[in-house]
């Protein structure tokens, strides 16, 4: 069981291009979730849902991974089985920056999930053929996001890192969506990144707080995180 966890979130990836949920004038902004990321949109607007996760899947192939994904790449490569990577993120940046067993929890955008089995299957970056269905079952395919409102099974796996973690870091996650709070609270060392303060975390319970780009963050949480395995 990995002793540090390193736990992400939208800010992670915000210096590649991808905006976060909470930048003033980002994408979300632009769009109601309720009518493209809560359970039931798939039924009453499918289409348009279809095509927002497909334009998202168009701007991934325009985007890189950033210095924060790769040093943590790098990181995870020299202690493969003491460091768990763990991301609500839906892009796959990380695998890109040569990330090996990411853990999604939310999904994982360059894929569609069959609706009726609930297998996967890679499009990349490609639009959703509307006519393309699954090869195990033939059912319809939805992008393999989990909606607000709707089972997130990975969760389990989340919880079960924590469990055996002594050393967690929270890197780009306001909290609105996970709260980390009572996770930092039963781990030895915990290290938050923001950018800035969040009304949904109490900062107070972390051991140390880093407001600043998780690029420039990097250094002192990789060498935190060597620090304490190499003790
Ligand atoms: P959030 O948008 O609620 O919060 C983002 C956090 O990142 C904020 O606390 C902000 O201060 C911080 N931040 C912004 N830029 C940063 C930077 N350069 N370095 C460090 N921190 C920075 O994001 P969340 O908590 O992850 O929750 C939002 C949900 O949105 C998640 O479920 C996620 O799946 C989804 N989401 C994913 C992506 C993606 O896959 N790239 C993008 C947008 C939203």
């Amino acid at each position: 069981m990995a002793k540090v966890v390193i736990f992400s979130g939208a800010g992670i990836s915000a210096e590649s291009g991808l905006s976060t949920f909470r930048d003033a004038g980002g994408l979300w902004e632009k769009y109601r979730i309720e009518e493209i990321c809560q359970a039931g949109c798939l039924s009453w607007n499918r289409e348009n849902t279809l095509t927002f996760y497909d334009a998202r899947r168009e701007q991934l192939a325009s985007v890189k991974p950033n210095a924060a994904h790769y040093a943590l790449s790098k990181l995870h490569e020299k202690y493969p089985n003491d460091i768990a990577i763990i991301t609500q993120n839906v892009d796959d940046l990380f695998e890109r920056a040569g990330c090996k067993d990411v853990l999604h929890l939310h999904g994982f955008l360059p894929r569609l999930r069959c609706e009726q089995c609930g297998a996967t299957h890679l499009i990349g970056y490609t639009k959703q053929e509307r006519t393309f269905t699954c090869k195990s079952c033939n059912g319809s395919l939805r992008p393999d996001i989990v909606f607000f409102g709707e089972s997130a099974p990975m969760y389990e796996y989340l919880y079960e890192a924590i469990q055996g973690c002594e050393f967690l870091v929270i890197i780009g996650s306001s909290g609105n969506v996970i709260a980390m709070d009572h996770f930092a609270l039963h781990v030895k060392i915990s290290i938050l990144n923001n950018l800035e303060r969040s009304d949904a975390i109490n900062e107070r319970v972390y051991t140390k707080v880093l407001h600043k780009k998780a690029t420039e963050a990097m250094d002192e949480i990789v060498g935190d995180v060597e620090r304490f395995l190499e003790q």
